[in-house]
């Protein structure tokens, strides 16, 4: 479907220099950096820098360059961050069902401690 997407929101002023944050990873076309509210020991958000809502809006429309980038940087930030051995959880919220709070895509990485189940 189509998205309308908001300049105005969080992640786009943290892309544009507007807000802080802070940083774990910087590539071509994603920007990595600690949840400031994290719900584990580690907590990184993992975003593209283009404009797009959800994955749903980024994988029908980003370039494939910009797909590459992405889906490695999130597997270099698990790797730098040491998670794969003890394992972690990757979670994109999507919409009013999936409580999604800021309308850029992003994806959660969480890990450090066991996270039980999410779903049975
Ligand atoms: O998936 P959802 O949209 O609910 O998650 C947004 C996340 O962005 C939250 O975990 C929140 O703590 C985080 N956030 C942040 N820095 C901000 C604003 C929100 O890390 N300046």
């Amino acid at each position: 479907m189509a998205y309308t997407y908001d300049t105005e929101n969080i992640f786009a002023k943290i892309l544009r220099g507007e807000i802080p944050n802070d940083t774990v990873l910087e590539t071509e076309h994603s920007l990595a950096f600690n949840d400031i509210r994290p719900q584990a020991p580690i907590h990184v958000l993992v975003i593209p820098r283009g404009a797009y809502v959800n994955y749903d809006d980024f994988a029908s429309n980003a370039s494939d360059a910009e797909i590459v980038d992405y889906t490695r940087a999130i597997a270099k930030v698990c790797e730098m961050k040491g998670v794969e051995a003890d394992g972690f959880r990757m979670i994109s919220n999507a919409g009013e069902h999936g409580v999604q709070e800021v309308p850029h895509l992003h994806v959660h990485i969480l890990g450090g401690r066991g996270l039980g189940r999410m779903l049975e």
